[in-house]
């Protein structure tokens, strides 16, 4: 491990340390997305927050794509703001774990911790996700009934033409066979 890497985690662990150690893995989802805006606000004051918020789980990376910030809070406090400091660090413009990027995610570290954020009281499981299951079923049904019910519509309305021009052909050919009833006998 190089000098700057040995730092890098003896000083976050440092850092970290302050904070409840039960509340390290128990990200609160609305203070994930408090933390991460404050922590922008920080570092960019004049800035406008522009990202649209997500949440995401497994081994994901806390991270930015098109403008959609993925948040994952189940890696716990250090991952969400070790990712999350990448990011600033490279809106910056400099290279990861850098100097200043250990300086920055350090700060960023002590600002959660100063906040409140990491707490032990267990974070509420997201609603969200228990329900989920049954009110998506339900919604596709629902949009399967619609979807189903727009196609007999067009099935309809195109029966109804074809019956319609059936009707004025046969009407077609028989003023037409009657014009020319010598010819076409
Ligand atoms: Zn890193």
């Amino acid at each position: 491990m190089t000098q700057i890497a040995n730092d890098y985690n003896r000083i976050l662990s440092k850092a970290w340390a302050e904070a409840p150690r039960e509340g390290i893995h128990n990200v609160w989802r609305q203070d994930a997305v408090k933390a991460l805006k404050a922590l922008f606000k920080r570092e960019f004051p004049n800035r406008r927050w522009p990202y649209e918020v997500k949440f995401t789980s497994g081994n994901r990376y806390t991270w930015v794509r098109y403008h959609v910030l993925s948040i994952n809070c189940d890696r716990g406090w250090e991952h969400l703001v070790h990712d999350w400091s990448h990011w600033l660090n490279q809106m910056h413009g400099r290279k990861p774990h850098c100097e200043e990027h250990l300086r920055l995610e350090r700060q960023c570290a002590q600002f959660v911790i100063g906040r409140g954020w990491v707490k032990t009281e267990a974070a509420p499981v997201p609603v969200q996700e228990k329900t989920d299951k049954v009110v998506e079923h339900y919604k596709r049904l629902l949009s399967n009934k619609a979807a189903t019910e727009k196609r007999l519509f067009k099935h309809r309305s195109a029966l109804d033409r074809a019956e319609k021009r059936l009707k004025t052909l046969d009407r077609d050919i028989r003023a037409y066979y009657k014009k020319y009833a010598e010819r076409l006998a």
